[in-house]
Order: C-alpha cells, then sequence, then structure tokens
C-alpha cells in the first residue's frame, strides 16, 4: 500500500461555509467538517466563541456575522488551546479573551509546539499564517465556572468546565434559556474525533454525562452539523462516546496482552473505520489518537507534547 499523506497536508479543497441562526442573536458557521465557531448577541456587545487558525480566516468569519450585528466584541472565549481555534484571535478586538485557567496553562506550556504541529498538519486552515501575531493569551481566565450576563432581556451565557476530556482545560459555552451549547471539540457531529490531548476516561464517562445533563435542544459541536433537537443532540454526544469507548476497547485489548502500538492502530481501525471511516479527519486523526490512549494506559497522566518532529516519527510509524 502506498504511504498515505501526512496528516491532512494533502486536504487542499475549499470547504463551504454556512452561518446559521439558532436563536435571536445566536449564530454558528459550519464549514462542512473544518472547526465550526460561534457567536452571541448581548444588548449591546457580542461574546465571540472560537477564533479559527488565522486573524485572515477570522475577518472572512466576522464579515459574515457583520451581515447580522455590528455590535462590538466584548468577549472571545477559547474554548480549549488548540491553534486552528486560537490564533485568529487577534482579528476580533476582543476587550477581554477568555478561557478556563488550565487552558491559560496549556498555552504557556506548550502552545508554540503545537503551533507548529497544527501548522503540518492542517496547512490549510491556516490561511496567510504570516497574519498571526503571535501566540493568543487570555486576559480573564476561570477555574469552573464564570456567567456572563447578556443584558436586557438576553438572559446569560454561561461558561463552564465540565472535566477533562478533549484536552486538560475545554469549556463549553450555554445558553440556558435558548437551549443551545456551543461544546467545542467536546462534542463532534458526524466528524471524527481527535484525542492526541485527550483524557479519555474522564471525557467518555463524566465529562460527557455533564455534557448530556445540560439537556440542550441544539448544540453545536468542534466540527460537523449543528445537531437540532434532543434526539440529535443526544446523538451526538453518544457518538461521541462510542468512538472513545471503542478505542478503549480495541487499544486496551491489545494493551493487556502485552501486544504492539501499530496492532493496537490496526485493531483500532478495523473497530471505526465501518462507521466512522468516512467522517472528516479520521485518517488524519487515528495515530495521534492510538498513540495518546497507549501512553494514557501505560501511565502517563498527562499528554506528551506534540512537536512537528513527534507528529512524523508516529505517522510514519502507523500510517506510513
Ligand atoms: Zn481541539
Amino acid at each position: 500500500m502506498a504511504a498515505r499523506p501526512f496528516a491532512s497536508s494533502a486536504d487542499l479543497g475549499v470547504k463551504e461555509q454556512t452561518l446559521e441562526v439558532l436563536a435571536d442573536g445566536v449564530y454558528a458557521l459550519t464549514a462542512e467538517g473544518d472547526p465550526n465557531v460561534g457567536a452571541i448577541e448581548g444588548e449591546d456587545f457580542l461574546v465571540c466563541f472560537e477564533a479559527l487558525a488565522t486573524p485572515v480566516a477570522a475577518r472572512r468569519w466576522l464579515a459574515r456575522l457583520r451581515e447580522h450585528t455590528d455590535k462590538p466584541v466584548r468577549y472571545l472565549v477559547l474554548s480549549h488551546y488548540h491553534a486552528v481555534r486560537v490564533l485568529g484571535a487577534s482579528a476580533f478586538d476582543a476587550e477581554v479573551v477568555v478561557s478556563s485557567e488550565q487552558t491559560r496553562h496549556l498555552i504557556a506550556e506548550r502552545g508554540q509546539q503545537d503551533w507548529e504541529s497544527e501548522y503540518g498538519r492542517m496547512p490549510r486552515l491556516f490561511e496567510e499564517p504570516e497574519s498571526i501575531p503571535g501566540l493568543t493569551w487570555p486576559t480573564m481566565t476561570f477555574r469552573d465556572r464564570l456567567t456572563i450576563s447578556l443584558g436586557g432581556d438576553r438572559g446569560e451565557l454561561v461558561l463552564a468546565f465540565l472535566g477533562r476530556g478533549h484536552t486538560e482545560g475545554d469549556v463549553v459555552a450555554w445558553l440556558p434559556e435558548q437551549q443551545v451549547l456551543f461544546a467545542g471539540d467536546l462534542v463532534e457531529s458526524q466528524a471524527a474525533l481527535y484525542t492526541g490531548d485527550a483524557f479519555h476516561t474522564d471525557w467518555a464517562t463524566g465529562t460527557l454525562d455533564r455534557v448530556k445533563a445540560l439537556g440542550a435542544q441544539q448544540l453545536v459541536g468542534g466540527r460537523g452539523r449543528i445537531a437540532r433537537g434532543r434526539e440529535e443532540v443526544d446523538a451526538a454526544i453518544e457518538q461521541t462516546r462510542d468512538f472513545l469507548l471503542t478505542m478503549q476497547r480495541t487499544v486496551g485489548d491489545v494493551h493487556r496482552a502485552g501486544g504492539t502500538l501499530t496492532q493496537a492502530f490496526e485493531a483500532t481501525h478495523a473497530a471505526l473505520a465501518p462507521q466512522y471511516g468516512a467522517w472528516p479527519i479520521f485518517e488524519h486523526c487515528l495515530p495521534f489518537d492510538v498513540q495518546r490512549l497507549w501512553d494514557e494506559l501505560s501511565g502517563i497522566e498527562r499528554p506528551v507534547i506534540w512537536t512537528a518532529e513527534r507528529d512524523r516519527q508516529v505517522w510514519d510509524e502507523l500510517q506510513g
């Protein structure tokens, strides 16, 4: 078999972006499996959720949003530290950049390496990479929960850390009155999971349970289509859980039996591909996902930092 092109480096097809209005003043931009973003109108300000990979990419989203509202961006919320979600931040001119404390720590610890890693894996998302002024730093952080009053009769927006999952510090944005949830990469709706920085056990159990318990009627995941209605929302959450549980079962079996990482990868690929193989970024993510879970099962508590070099090494070993 010919070697697969590294990660998503050969994925150069342009994705169509769709702006959807989920409720009065609540917006999401989806892009056929590329990272989703959102915005929520306060009475006289905006809260934006996630920033895309570069200021140039972010400005295209903001131009779409400006067809609906010209309110200034007071808060830019970073759901987690990954480069393709944060490095476009400067385009928002936000008064406040918000994240969890854990995310701030991850940016300090591994933000630079992650930038280089993600740029190599997904070059298409980095539109005009020279427009990135540097790492994005939050200017306000919280540990578990931060409530933003939206003013007027718009209710409130709750930012919450619901447990370790896709990373050590993911937060969701929840509108209790509109029952809309921006879940970041904690939930994917018909898109493959990236678990290279994940805590598989926490994510598949308590964290997803707490996401589900919110009872959202609409859910915007990190990638993929918007889930509408409780049935679709729960299906997206359970699909995310099934992906994780299948990985834990297949990688766990090989690990316990004293097998190799390559055997674990092949078993996991075989188990997931029938249902998830055609979904965006499946082949790209799986080697990194299996490596992280293997590490987790080997007692490595916190994810090993991904660098451009380690990316290539793991890729060549498993997908090369
Ligand atoms: Zn992510």
